[in-house]
């Protein structure tokens, strides 16, 4: 078993602890403390001196096309898969994978061998089932079967509403898919929600508040993605939030926001709307096209997400004067509670050591996944089988 100890570190658990020395042995954080560790010299430890750098859980990236996404403009426009260091370079230690337009010629088989192939490499990843459309994309039959059956995967997603690239379901189509998702949740102990796509359609998020005001369904198992896209989807969502749900903003790549919000400025409208921040968690849509369409569902122009919008959004809050410790939770132990992973998105003793430093330009510069480094001082040194 590897044993590192990290010196120095100004710890955010996510909440700012102080400078901490941290004791990682296998996978594991095993002590935090503000003295020295003295261990016996004939034991092999690698020692790392932060010298009052920020050390950062893990992010927990909860929506990313990990096959590649796309192939909204014709088959030339399917984005490759992502290999792992676009993930962990970024500082994402743990990934929920899904399928979105592409439910036909991409599978749940196909996300679940991509799952398989990024914990081979060293990652924490999982999955949701379905993708856009209903009737669902599933391995097993429905939805409630992957879930129960297939370990990696935690919910439905991404299921698109309020979109014209949405098979347009109904009220009751999206509560009964609901509804299996919540019982397979509390059969498995798994997130058990259903994760909503949002276009940009003028109904917005009237069949989630309708579900969650109507039906005896919990409002923490209606999660809505995208919901930063446009400006009056997002006060539509800062008005859901206060029913009881989670809400998650899109990293979108820079000029890509117009004509909603970067995550970034919808963060900050947050804290100033007094919005309840636990709530509120923000994904990277990795991998997955980014089409800008017109007024007559045209495509104008087409880019595709990177997990390394994360850290840039991150930077952009704390300059529009956001805190540190009001942002971090959102990539953080925000995600894992959603998602009910009790083992990530904190530092703490006896939970993984996944772990990202900062340099003084808040740069992710180093990163460990599951006690092993995936990144020093800025180089990769694990990378995928073909990259
Ligand atoms: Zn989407």
């Amino acid at each position: 078993m590897s044993i590192t100890i990290i010196k120095n570190a100004d710890l955010y658990t996510p909440d700012p602890i102080g400078i901490m020395n941290l004791l990682v042995c296998g996978s594991k954080v095993t002590a935090i403390s503000a003295d020295d560790f003295q261990l016996s010299d004939n034991i092999g430890v690698e020692v790392i001196d932060l010298q009052g750098r920020k050390l950062l859980p893990g992010f927990i990236d909860a929506h990313a096309h990990i096959t590649g996404g796309g192939g909204e403009a014709g088959f030339a426009t399917q984005v490759p898969p992502v290999p792992i260091s676009d993930f962990t370079g970024a500082g994402v230690t743990t990934v929920v994978g899904l399928l979105g337009t592409d439910d036909t010629t991409r599978s749940i088989g196909n996300l679940l061998s991509r799952v398989y192939g990024l914990r081979e490499e060293g990652m924490s990843a999982y999955c949701w089932t379905g993708g856009y459309h209903y009737p669902l994309t599933t391995l097993m039959g429905s939805a409630k079967k992957d879930m129960v059956y297939l370990e990696p995967v935690i919910g439905i997603g991404e299921f698109a509403i309020s979109d014209h690239r949405s098979s347009q379901p109904t009220f009751d189509e999206v509560i009964r898919l609901a509804s299996e998702t919540h019982v397979a949740g509390l059969m498995t102990g798994k997130a058990g929600i259903i994760h909503f796509h949002l276009g940009d359609g003028d109904r917005k998020l009237a069949l989630l508040e309708r579900a969650i005001k109507e039906t005896e369904l919990p409002a923490r198992i209606f999660n809505a993605t995208h919901v930063n896209r446009n400006k009056p989807l997002f006060d539509h969502a800062c008005e859901l939030i206060k029913l009881g749900c989670y809400i998650d903003l899109t990293a979108f790549p820079e000029g890509f926001s117009d004509p909603g919000w970067s995550a970034a400025e919808a963060v900050a409208l947050a804290v100033e709307r007094n919005l309840p921040l636990d709530r509120i968690t923000i994904s990277s849509d990795g991998g997955g096209c980014m089409p800008d369409f017109d007024t007559c569902g045209e495509l104008v122009r087409m880019d595709f997400g990177r997990a390394e919008t994360l850290a840039e959004t991150l930077r952009a809050a704390l300059q529009k004067g956001v805190s540190l410790s009001q942002i971090l939770p959102m990539y953080t132990s925000n995600v894992a509670n959603l998602l009910r992973f009790p083992n990530k998105g904190r530092i703490a003793v006896d939970c993984d050591a996944d772990l990202i430093v900062l340099n003084e330009k808040n740069e992710v510069s180093d990163v460990m996944v599951l006690g092993t480094w995936h990144k020093r001082d800025h180089k990769m040194c694990i990378k995928g089988t073909f990259e």
